[in-house]
């Protein structure tokens, strides 16, 4: 089963998509987190993506298309995979459309997480909080003016898969206002076909 997860900067697909992972035994391909793991290894991907991901605007197409691609050629994705930040635009769902299907596979569900802007900037300052409580560093695209940016990139140009998997059958949208256990009973029953 292939899994698309998408939603507004906050939403929860990383933490539903590990979940995910768990229950359903599948591999999760976050472009956030290979982006980040470029930056911190310091490759030319990450020295390249680092100044567009900090203002909050995408990564060009043709760069993360190409490491979905390679992505999706391992081992562990022959039975499927879970999508999470991945496609992000129009562009991205038709390419990701087409390496499915020079697979011999598809999209099953396209999962999306609605949750609303004022909630969302309360999660993002709350996600910086709690990384400065533990000593952590907060991720650097995590301030308010990133934030209002990164809604508005999302809105511009992430929104618009909503109409592209509704046309396919396949858009399945979720509260995400919910608990994380409440929103992963959710994706479970639309997933099982019980809702
Ligand atoms: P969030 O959903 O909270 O914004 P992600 O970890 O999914 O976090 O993405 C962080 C950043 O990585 C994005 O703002 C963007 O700059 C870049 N990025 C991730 N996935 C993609 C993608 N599919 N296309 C373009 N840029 C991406």
């Amino acid at each position: 089963m292939n899994l698309v997860l998408f939603g507004p900067p906050g939403a929860g697909k990383g933490t539903q998509a590990k979940l995910l992972t768990e229950a359903r035994r599948l591999p999760q391909l976050s472009t956030g987190d290979m982006l980040r793991a470029a930056i911190a290894a310091g490759t030319e991907l990450g020295r390249n993506a680092r100044a567009i991901m900090d203002r909050g605007d995408l990564v060009s197409d043709d760069i993360v298309i190409g490491i979905i691609a390679e992505r999706l050629h391992e081992a562990d994705c022959a039975g499927g995979a879970i999508l999470d930040g991945f496609p992000r635009t129009i562009a991205q769902a038709e390419a990701l459309d087409r390496l499915l299907l020079s697979r011999g596979t598809k999209i099953d569900f396209a999962i999306e997480l609605k949750v609303n802007d004022e909630a969302l900037i309360e999660r993002s300052g709350n996600r910086v909080r709690e990384m400065l409580a533990t000593g952590q560093t907060p991720r650097a695209d995590d301030t308010p003016e990133t934030l209002r940016n990164r809604l508005e990139v999302y809105y511009r140009n992430t929104a618009p898969l909503i109409a592209y998997y509704r046309n396919q059958g396949k858009l399945k949208t979720v509260d995400g206002m919910a608990l994380i256990p409440e929103v992963a009973k959710s994706i479970a029953a639309l997933l099982d076909g019980s809702a």
